[in-house]
């Protein structure tokens, strides 16, 4: 629930990291974090019903339904440091697809919450699932946290590379079907 609070916060930790928060370049900034961070973690609110509402079709399709390289920002948990990269999504229906348009708005509602890669990968895979029991689902993504690089581990451009395969995506065959298609289309 929204607080008046989080600028106060705000201001105290300017003040502990040796910080004048009265300075001129700085007045603005506890009001702007505490925005800045509602937006960033605004999946909290969405509802994924909501979202998904008169998007599931019945339709005669039994080919491999992929939407690849949806962006994505998010917050890591550990850190409150951003991780971003891209998602690719999978499914292979069973009578039900999802709108298109919808997948991207999923990925949204997990990713602009507080995370961990692993788990933002499952809750999309899981989400599918559950909403139009398809005969498998598939998730990858692609990050580079902030937390990582700006601390100094050294590989600077590390990408960490989760998955989440379900149902028919766990034979051998599906799953290099999904990653042969993802690689296919790079061109970035
Ligand atoms: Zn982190």
């Amino acid at each position: 629930m929204p607080t008046h609070s989080m600028k106060d916060h705000v201001r105290k930790i300017l003040v502990e990291i040796g910080e004048d928060p009265d300075r001129e370049g700085l007045k603005g900034t506890p009001y702007r974090v505490d925005q800045a961070l509602r937006y960033l973690t605004k999946g909290y609110s969405q509802d994924v019903d909501k979202i998904l509402n008169n998007a599931l079709f019945n339709v005669k399709y039994d080919e491999m339904v992929i939407v690849a390289d949806i962006d994505f920002f998010s917050l890591c948990e550990h850190h409150l440091l951003p991780f971003f990269g891209r998602c690719h999504v999978a499914y292979l229906p069973d009578k039900k697809v999802i709108g298109l348009s919808k997948i991207p708005r999923l990925v949204e509602l997990f990713s602009r919450r507080l995370q961990v890669q692993e788990r933002l990968t499952y809750q999309i895979a899981e989400t599918i699932s559950k909403k139009i029991a398809p005969l498998g689902v598939g998730v990858v993504i692609e990050a580079q946290h902030m937390c990582m690089i700006m601390r100094g581990v050294e590989k600077q451009n590390s990408r960490a590379i989760t998955s989440a395969m379900l149902g028919v995506f766990q034979t051998q065959e599906t799953r290099m079907e999904f990653l042969d298609l993802i690689l296919r289309g790079r061109t970035r």
